[in-house]
Order: structure tokens, then sequence, then C-alpha cells
């Protein structure tokens, strides 16, 4: 049977990769049939249509049906699998609360679609930003749908902390393992080393802790700015690369002796507030994560944990009465 995928702002730069990668089986294979749902707001229907025009010039053998809408009922009904990627931008003079109320708006009607039209093994991935928090917003708006459905993307962070390294220890990222992001996505994320592994070996203690203080970290928590400055706008090729290595990794299965960081519930551990959507390293099986247990933390990694978790909890006092 066809799995439905519903990509939300999928007219948007994110969307745009997004629906040809997942379109073409990058996420689940060749041999998976499925619904591409397409969610926009009104005044960008007539670029979706677009979109949906040049999916269907693409005569995938994966799609089965390409839905278009604005209406989040529509768009989320017996979803598998969500990408929430359409999110209010940050406009000038705007402050940071103001962009919280109005995204809170944008996923608290679509945690509500979910709940009531989607499969109940549904899993959310929310890419829009505040991503985290905006997580948190959707999974509070769809109490019939388990909590664990309800992640952020971190993997775009991952993935640049991998690619920094990789260039810094002169090795391809495919044989480093076990790094760890964690907290918000935001430039107060904690890029971890400190498990990091190369061919299998720990490699942590070789590298240089003045680099890593002063270069890698903020590198990796400021790599979306860089992107920005180079470009001319923001990264989209790799978010949504991302987004398909979030998704399938939780779906198909994390790699052997590897795992890889996703924002997700708080269960509490390492002392993290229960509840909000933070990044911890998780193990995925059969569909399911589980956060990495008894690593150790030393001083420095608990007060950067302890930093981005502040951060998470103002968000989540700045839209409290949503939840
Ligand atoms: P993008 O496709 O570039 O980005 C979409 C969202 O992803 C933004 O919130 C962006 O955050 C976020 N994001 C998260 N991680 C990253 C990353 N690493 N790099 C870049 N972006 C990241 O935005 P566009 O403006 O091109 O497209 C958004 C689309 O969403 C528009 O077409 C709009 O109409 C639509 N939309 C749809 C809604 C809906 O379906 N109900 C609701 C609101 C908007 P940031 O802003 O911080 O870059």
């Amino acid at each position: 049977m066809s799995k439905t995928v519903t990509i939300t702002g999928a007219a948007g730069q994110i969307g745009y990769q997004l629906a040809f990668r997942i379109a073409s089986g990058q996420l689940l294979g060749a041999n998976e049939k499925i619904n591409l749902n397409l969610l926009e707001i009104t005044p960008a229907l007539d670029a979706l249509k677009g979109v949906a025009m040049e999916l269907e010039d693409c005569a995938f053998e994966t799609v089965s049906n390409i839905h278009i809408s604005d209406d989040p009922n529509k768009a989320f009904k017996n979803t598998d699998y969500g990408f929430l990627v359409g999110a209010k931008p940050r406009g000038p003079g705007m402050e940071r609360s103001d962009l919280l109320q109005e995204n809170a708006k944008i996923f608290s009607a679509q945690g509500k679609a979910i709940n009531e039209t989607s499969s109940r093994d549904i899993k959310v991935l929310v890419v829009g930003n505040p991503a985290n928090t905006n997580a948190l917003i959707a999974m509070s708006n769809a109490p019939d749908i388990d909590k664990s459905a309800f992640t952020a993307m971190m993997r775009l962070d991952h993935n640049r902390a991998l690619a920094q390294l990789a260039s810094k220890l002169d090795c391809h990222s495919s044989e480093l393992s076990n790094m760890t992001i964690w907290g918000n996505h935001s430039t107060t994320q904690y890029p971890d080393v400190n498990n990091l592994k190369l061919l299998g070996e720990s490699i942590s203690s070789r590298l240089d802790q003045t680099w890593i203080k002063d270069d890698f970290i903020p590198r990796v928590q400021n790599r979306g700015a860089e992107i920005i400055k180079a470009r001319g706008l923001s990264s989209a090729a790799s978010a949504a690369s991302a987004a398909i290595d979030h998704m399938r990794d939780w779906v198909l299965g994390t790699k052997v002796d590897d795992w890889a960081s996703m924002a997700i519930p708080s269960d509490g551990s390492y002392g993290i507030t229960e509840g909000i959507i933070y990044s911890f390293p998780v193990i995925c099986q059969n569909g399911t994560y589980s956060i990495v247990q008894n690593l150790e933390i030393d001083p420095f990694s608990k007060e950067c944990m302890q930093i981005t978790e502040k951060e998470l909890l103002d968000e989540k006092t700045a839209i409290e009465h949503l939840l």
C-alpha cells in the first residue's frame, strides 16, 4: 500500500528540493509507492500548482498521486510521514517573540489537523523555524497522537559538524561516527565531539581543544549565516537532504555502531527538562528512536547543554498560553 507523505511550504526553497528527492524514491527506496500531499498558504497555490506540474512531468515510478491544497485538514489526511517545512520568516523589525507567536498559530492549526486526520502512526519532522518550539506546539495540539511522533531537525547541524571535522582530520565524513548536537536548532546548539570516532576508534583526545572551542563550535552554530552571506539565500538543498536523512534513519534505522542527532520530546535524560523538544543522540530501530544513555558529560558540555536548554525554556514561556 502507498505511504502518504505530506510536505508543508512545498513551493518554498526547501520544499522544492525535498518534494523531488522524496518523489524519486530517496526517502523510502525505489520499491515503495507514495502519495504526495503538498500544502501551501493560499497566495502560494499557483506556484505550488507549478511544482505539482513539474513533479508530474518527472513521471516518477514511485509516485501514485499528487495532491495540492491550502487546507491542512486535506493535506494531512492519512499522512504517514509529515515534513513541516513552511513557516513564517522573520520580517523587518519583527521581534523573536512575534515570530514565535506567528508561527505558533500555523503549527497549532497543523497539530490539530494531524490529530484529526493523519495516520495514528505518523512521524512528524518540523523544519520550519523556530523548529523545536514549533514541534512542541504541534505536539501539544495533537493529544491523540503519541508525543514521540513529533521531532525537529538537527540533522543539518549534525552533518555540518561531520563535514567540518572530516576536513580538519583529512578523512571522509562517512568514516566519522558518534557526533552529537545537543539542544536547540539555533546558535545556542552544542556540537559535542567528546564521543567522536574515526573508523570506530575514539578520536576526541586527539582533537585540538582550542580549535574545537574557538573555531569548530562557533562555525557549526553559525554555518547558516555563512551560507546566506555566500549565496545570498538561506541553505535549501542541504536542509532538504538533512530532512531526508532524519526521516530515513527514523524509518529504516541508524547505522550500526553510530547514532543520529534528533530533537525529540525530552524524557528528562541528562537532566534536561521533560517535555521540551531538545536534541539528543538517538539510535533508531524498527521505526522508533531511543536516547543514547550514560554518556559522560564534562563540565564544559554541561554548561553548553544548559545554555541551549534555557533558550528552549524561554521560547516555551513565550508561547505557553497556546500549549
Ligand atoms: P525555506 O524553504 O528556505 O525555509 C523554510 C523553513 O525552514 C524556514 O522556517 C527556515 O527557517 C527553515 N529552516 C530550518 N532549518 C533551515 C536551514 N538549515 N537552512 C535554511 N532554512 C532552514 O523558506 P521559503 O520562504 O523559501 O519557503 C517557505 C514556504 O512556506 C513559502 O512558500 C510559504 O508560502 C510557505 N508557508 C507555508 C505554510 C503552510 O503550509 N501552512 C505556512 C507558512 C509558510 P529560517 O526562516 O530561519 O531560514
